[in-house]
Formats: structure tokens, sequence, C-alpha cells
């Protein structure tokens, strides 16, 4: 439920009062990092922030009415004398947008601002409300897709952007097990659906089976990229966060437009990784080949996750170029005879690795045994719950701070396990 009544009582008044002729729209406004580019240009003090959304939002063409709903989302109602088309509309506010973001750059000498907008025509003065929630869809889903200003969608996309507002993503640390050194992150993606988390076993199967995944991959990889530019924006640490990328991508060539999304937020390529999985089927080599270049070639670091969970095996370290191999948990399994022949595989595994220059990680560890075994066979990476789960991003930067980036790790024992 939006914090909107003000706006609809002030907006129902104009209607009822100076509505007469022309047509009416409602936009809804988030000036997406305005707080943070303040904070950056040193105007953080409110009145500074007030005012430049003030000068914004009173310059939207035709404003009769506005309100701020929250935090730097606003309201608006426009009324156009003449019976303008929504594209019209929309044409006048890119300009006005434009002009406005111009304007900062010269202003502000350092950040990155966005602006998400959608628009709704108002059908009828009773329905002031519905407009209201048509134009906050729009913009929601100018925010997911990387429209600058002026979005709008269809009233029958609102329930299915709905569901996308839900997605969000958790942090798991990845870490040197000799200094205990966080050295990144990993971003999982969950469902928020009434109040309960649903984990990706869930619905990643699906959206892999429907295509939705690709949406999704990008949509996670904006939040992580519009999350961190807050951080950075705030002079806040950050560590290298990888997304997951489903193997789709590959045969959608894909490299380029995420490269896009990555700068249209100004993160720098090697805060980031990308995690393809190892299962890629033969035919589809070559075009995974291809894209791991590209990919490094922007300056990201690609792994490659789950290795040992499938059946690739050899063909991955003979035909792809990447940085890290994750190896699957099941290296680090307790059932015989997986435990006894892992033994024997790993270390002669890392040997080769060295060899390639790939790093390796070792996903799963859940003990300080693994954790000593893994340190003992010059595997320095790992992920799992012994040093945490997945958190919520905030969790996670809360931790990283208070332990100043490091774990504490146990003296140096023999390799057990
Ligand atoms: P993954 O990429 O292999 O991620 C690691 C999974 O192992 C995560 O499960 C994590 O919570 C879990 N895990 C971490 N440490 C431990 C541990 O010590 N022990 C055990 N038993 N498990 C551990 P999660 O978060 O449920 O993710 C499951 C899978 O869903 C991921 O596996 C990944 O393949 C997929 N996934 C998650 N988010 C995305 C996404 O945004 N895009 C795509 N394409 N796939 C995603
Ligand atoms: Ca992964
Ligand atoms: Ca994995």
């Amino acid at each position: 439920m939006l914090p909107h009544t003000p706006f609809l009582e002030k907006a129902q008044t104009v209607l009822q009062t100076s509505f007469h002729e022309g047509r009416a729209y409602v936009y809804y406004v988030d000036l997406a990092q305005l707080k943070g580019v303040n904070r950056l240009n040193g105007m953080e003090r409110d009145g500074a922030l007030h005012l430049t959304a003030a000068e914004y939002i009173s310059r939207i063409p035709e404003a009769a009415a506005c309100e701020r709903i929250f935090s730097d989302q606003f309201a608006i109602l426009a009324i156009t004398r003449e019976t303008r088309s929504k594209g019209e509309m929309a044409r006048a506010y890119d300009e006005h947008a434009e002009a406005f973001l111009s304007k900062q750059g010269r202003i502000l000498s350092r950040g990155h601002m966005q602006i998400h907008c959608g628009i709704a025509p108002v059908e009828r003065k009773e329905s002031l409300a519905d407009a209201l929630d048509n134009a906050y869809t729009a913009c929601r889903h100018a925010g997911n897709h990387g429209t600058n200003h002026g979005a709008m969608v269809k009233k029958d996309m609102a329930g299915e952007m709905d569901d996308l507002e839900r997605f969000i993503f958790y942090l798991q640390p990845k870490v040197n097990v000799e200094s205990g050194e966080i050295i990144g992150s990993e971003a999982l993606t969950r469902l928020i659906r009434e109040g309960t988390v649903i984990p990706p076993e869930a619905f990643i199967p699906i959206m892999e089976k429907n295509g939705s995944i690709l949406e999704l991959d990008q949509m996670m990889l904006r939040k992580v990229c519009a999350h961190m530019a807050q951080r950075l924006l705030g002079g806040l640490p950050v560590v290298r966060t990888s997304v997951n990328l489903s193997r789709l991508h590959i045969r959608e060539d894909e490299a380029k437009r995420l490269h896009d999304i990555v700068r249209e937020y100004g993160i720098p390529p090697h805060l980031l990784e990308f995690e393809l999985t190892e299962s890629i089927p033969l035919n589809e080599f070559a075009g995974a080949a291809k894209f791991c270049d590209q990919l490094r070639g922007y300056g990201y670091t690609v792994s490659i996750d789950d290795y040992g969970a499938g059946y690739t095996g050899m063909n991955i370290l003979q035909e792809l170029n990447f940085d890290v191999l994750k190896l699957d948990k099941r290296f680090l399994s307790d059932r015989e005879p997986l435990k006894s022949r892992n033994r024997i595989i790993l270390p002669d595994m890392l040997r080769i690795l060295r060899k390639l220059h790939i790093d390796a990680l070792c996903e799963g560890v859940e003990t300080a045994e693994q954790c000593r075994y893994l340190a003992g066979i010059g595997c320095s990476k790992a992920q799992g719950y012994y040093f945490s789960p997945p958190v919520p991003p905030e969790e996670f930067y809360d931790m990283y701070e208070t332990i100043h980036g490091r774990y504490e790790m146990m003296p140096k024992g023999p390799a057990v396990g």
C-alpha cells in the first residue's frame, strides 16, 4: 500500500475545481540515487535535497499538483488543455528530464543520477487511484528495465510487474581460508511472497523452462549494481560480487547487454563476477567460449559454477578461458567411496588448475576441518555455511564492517577430514 493519501486528496481537489477540458495524467517519479549524489557532493543537508527535487518536480510540464510519496519518490498530476496523447506527454517529459540531468551533470561533479518515471492517464475523475497505481507500476518497470524516464507499461502488465518486484538478493561471503579475509560475495536470488522467503529451487527451474530467467538475471544484476552504486556513492566499502547467469545467456549472446547494464550504473567491471553453470551442452561450447572471452575482455571475472556436480568433465578446462573454477560441495562429501577418491583427485586437480592459471574455490564448506583440509591442499578460497549463509546485503555489510573484512581463523592444524 502506497502512502499516497495526501497526493490523492490534493489531486482530487484540483480535478474537481480546475479540470474541465483536455486530459489529466499522473506521473510517478523516482529520483533514484538523489540522496547518494547529494551526499557525495557535500549537499546532504535536507534543504539542498529538497531544493533539487523541488526544482525538478515544479518544472514538469503542466504539473497541477504534486506530493512526495516517500523518500525520493513523487506523484504529480498534470493537466493538459489540448487533448495530448500519452506519447506526446512522455516526449515532453523526456525533454524536461534530459535538461535536468544535463544541468545536474554540470553542477554536481560526482555521481550518477537516474530518473525513473511512469505515466498513466486519468480515465475518469473517480479513477485517480488507479492512475496512480498504473503510473507506479510503469515507474518500477522503468527502473527494472533501465529506461531512465518516460517509460510506460500497459495496465495489464501490472500483475506481472508486481511479481517481479518481490525478487531480492542475498549475499554470501567468499573467503580466503588461510587469512580469513572476505575476498568477495555471491548474490543469490530470493523471492518474497507474502512475507515468506522462497528459495531459488522453487522458481529457477520454471523460469529456466519458460525463458524468463534471462530477465530475472538481468534484474538481479541491476539490483546488485544499484546497491553497489549506492555504497560507492556513500564512500562505503564494497567487495567484488558475483551474479549467477543461466546458460540461456550464452545462446542469446548477451555479453554486450550485460556490460551495458553495468555501465549504466557506473560500476567498474573488476567489482563484478559472472558465474556460469558448468552444465553446458557440447554443442554450446563454441558460444560459451566466445561469451567468456567477451566478458573477460570487458574486465569482468568469470567463474564456472558447480564443477563436479554434472558431467562436463575436462572439456571446460580444454575449451574455455575463465578465472575461477567453483568446485561443487560434492568434493567435500563424507560419503564413501566419494570421500577417499576425492582425497586423491582434488590435490592433482588443484595442480592442473594452477598450471592453467585458474583459481579454485570450494563451495559448501561447513566445518573447521573442511577449511583446514582445503588450506592444507592449497585450495585457498572457499564459501559455505561455516562462514555465513547467504544473508540480506545490509546484514552482509554490517558483518563485514564489524569484523573489518576478515574472519578470525583457527590456527593451522594437520590436514584432517
Ligand atoms: P549455486 O550458485 O551453486 O549457489 C550456492 C547454493 O548453495 C546456494 O543455494 C547457497 O545457499 C547454498 N550453500 C551455500 N553454502 C552452503 C553450505 O555450506 N552447505 C550447503 N548445503 N549449501 C550451501 P541457493 O541460494 O538456494 O541457490 C541455489 C541455486 O539457485 C544456486 O546455486 C544457483 O544455481 C541458482 N540461483 C540462485 N540465484 C540465481 C540467479 O540470480 N540467477 C540464476 N540463474 N540462478 C540463481
Ligand atoms: Ca553460483
Ligand atoms: Ca555452485
